[in-house]
């Protein structure tokens, strides 16, 4: 079978490799899944490990085969697989248990305190990028067949799942917190996930983007679900506080460091500041309000938390809130997939649409690896 893989930690190394195809008996205990690709998003983080950035080879390989965002047709399962059968429409979970930390031990992989990941198609596992693959039941999400023309959506948004429920969690200190406004920093593919879910909870939503909103579709699609869109070129997030009042939460996926002191600065009494932006430079910011910040966190009970990955409850969370986005805002989520690849061999076009995202218009980019 064909698959795009890179070698990792050289700039622009992907490339097609023709491996065997995986087998149900390749998972221990009768309980692999075959799964078919049919679709795979590619992303930033593809980008990034094409780049040369990141990404570790599987043990025994000199390549990764990349692909994250997946989603699939079941076509054959092993004798002790009792939750999904031949035809089932499943999307992946990305990060696998096998650190050493308590928290693998007890299936919170994705609070892993380990530095080593195992992550498909990121970090010592091959990916999803490739025909078919071969997983346990247990990291396999079974998708309805109505929202599998959007599916492949679920990964990038397991990812703010995750946060929010780290938010809700957290808010659980507070026996009553009613929040009523969200600001969204960043309005890409994450960002605009992250607006729907808002929405899809009743928030007031503002978006901020650095482009300006004239002829901008993710501006567009934000206005189309009821939040805002501001370009922070015209409105500061701060100077924002003055027209939409403080935020009760704020989720920051701009990738640009120094706007989460600006979000610290515009939450409100008791809210939450999430921050979900991998931010790999070496930025430093100066001229920071340190003591105002410090004493407004303090005196107003306010709060600020990481979050990364997401697992298995996220991406349940997630598949409960495309199926609720398709019934609320139907055909929202399909104009996200604004460019489809046809075949993993068209690789070095995907490539260049998340090169030139800009230029292309580009919100998501997919491979269609066969049809539905
Ligand atoms: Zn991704």
């Amino acid at each position: 079978m064909k698959a795009i893989a890179v070698k990792p930690k050289t700039k622009n190394s992907a490339h097609l490799v023709e491996m065997n195809k995986p087998k149900v008996s390749d998972v221990k205990g009768g309980k692999g899944v075959l799964v078919e690709v049919l679709r795979v998003g590619a992303c930033g983080t593809d980008r990034e490990i094409n780049a040369g950035e990141y990404g570790v080879a599987p043990e025994g390989f000199d390549f990764l085969v990349l692909g994250h965002e997946n989603f699939g047709r079941v076509v054959e399962i092993g004798e002790n697989v009792k939750d999904l059968a031949k035809g089932d429409f499943v999307v992946a979970t990305v990060r696998r248990p096998f650190g050493h930390s308590i928290y693998d031990t007890i299936g919170q992989q994705d609070f892993t305190t380990d530095s080593e990941y195992w992550e498909r198609g990121i970090s010592r596992l091959h990916g999803y990028m490739a025909e078919f693959y071969v997983e346990s039941e247990d990291f396999l999400i079974k998708i309805p067949p109505k929202i599998s023309e959007v599916a492949v959506m679920l990964e990038p948004l397991s990812i703010i799942e995750k946060g929010l429920k780290q938010a809700e969690d957290i808010q659980k200190r507070l026996d009553i917190w009613q929040p009523k406004t969200a600001a969204v920093l960043g309005t890409g593919n994450v960002g605009l996930l992250t607006v729907l879910a808002l929405r899809l909870r009743g928030f007031e939503v503002h978006g901020f983007g650095l482009q300006e909103p004239k002829g901008y579709l993710n501006a567009d699609l934000c206005k189309e679900i009821g939040a805002t869109y501001d370009s922070t070129k015209q409105l500061s997030v701060k100077d924002s506080v003055e027209k939409y009042g403080e935020y009760d939460l704020i989720f920051e996926c701009t990738g640009y460091s120094p706007i989460i002191f600006e979000a610290m600065e515009s939450l409100n009494e008791n809210g939450i500041l999430i921050l979900a932006s991998v931010t790999g430079g070496t930025r430093k910011t100066d001229g920071v309000e340190s003591d105002k910040i410090n004493q407004e966190f303090v005196l107003g009970n306010r709060a600020m938390v990481g979050t990364v990955n997401a697992n298995r409850e996220h991406f349940e969370m997630g598949v409960n809130d495309i199926a609720l986005a398709e019934a609320m805002y139907t055909g929202w989520l399909a104009k996200m997939m604004t460019h489809k690849i046809e075949g993993l061999e068209n690789f070095e076009k995907a490539f260049d649409i998340l090169e030139n995202s800009g230029k292309y218009s580009a919100i998501k980019t997919y491979f269609e690896v066969a049809k539905i």
